[in-house]
């Protein structure tokens, strides 16, 4: 099981549709927010039989092989701590997180796509500090006019996110599936529906 294995979480995953585990980092704490770091129980049972985490919590349901019976772990903890990156990539996802997914001229959620806010046409470049989430009714009647032009302004300056940051802006995302273990270690923004 090398790094990639251990930190990469899938958005829509099938696979976790059944059974998934939380997976803490050695501190506790979730490996990440958005997507939250989830393994299918078939990674987690495997992580535990390899002695890679301890479970912390356990599903009533049970797997059995010729020779054991296992609880499905509803929880786990790595059992060496994964530093997090330092260095936010620029993504289409992290910058829509950035962005807390709206528009950021006109805070519309939901059929987003990108904006340079200095036009190409204008020598603008794409980066953190240049492109924004737009609504596509914003990025049409911007088209490539300065924001002078079309009489737009920006919810927040656009920069390049720390990790932390963007960690915390996923906590205003919960998913729709929580089991009931997970919540002792998971802290949200946002208000959950009951
Ligand atoms: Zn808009």
């Amino acid at each position: 099981m090398d790094g990639t294995f251990r930190t990469a979480f899938v958005r829509e995953p099938g696979a976790l549709r059944h059974h998934p585990a939380l997976v803490l980092n050695a501190d506790y704490r979730p490996l990440s927010y958005y997507p939250l770091s989830l393994w299918s129980w078939q990674d987690a049972v495997k992580a535990a039989f390899l002695d890679r985490v301890d479970i912390v919590a356990e599903y009533d349901e049970v797997v059995r092989s010729p020779s054991m019976t296992l609880r499905i772990p509803s929880v786990v903890v790595l059992k060496d701590y994964v530093k997090p990156q330092k260095r936010v990539a620029f993504t289409r996802f992290n910058l829509f997180l950035r962005d807390e997914f709206r528009c950021q001229y006109c805070g519309a959620k939901g059929d987003l796509t990108f904006d340079h806010v200095v036009p190409r046409a204008s020598g603008g470049i794409t980066s953190w500090e240049n492109v924004v989430a737009a609504c596509a009714p914003c990025n049409l009647k911007k088209g490539s006019k300065s924001l002078r032009q079309v009489g737009f302004s920006l919810r927040k300056p656009p920069r390049q996110p720390g990790a932390q940051e963007l960690l915390n802006m996923g906590r205003k995302f919960p998913p729709n599936y929580l089991h009931d273990s997970w919540m002792d270690f998971l802290y949200w923004d946002a208000e959950l529906q009951a």
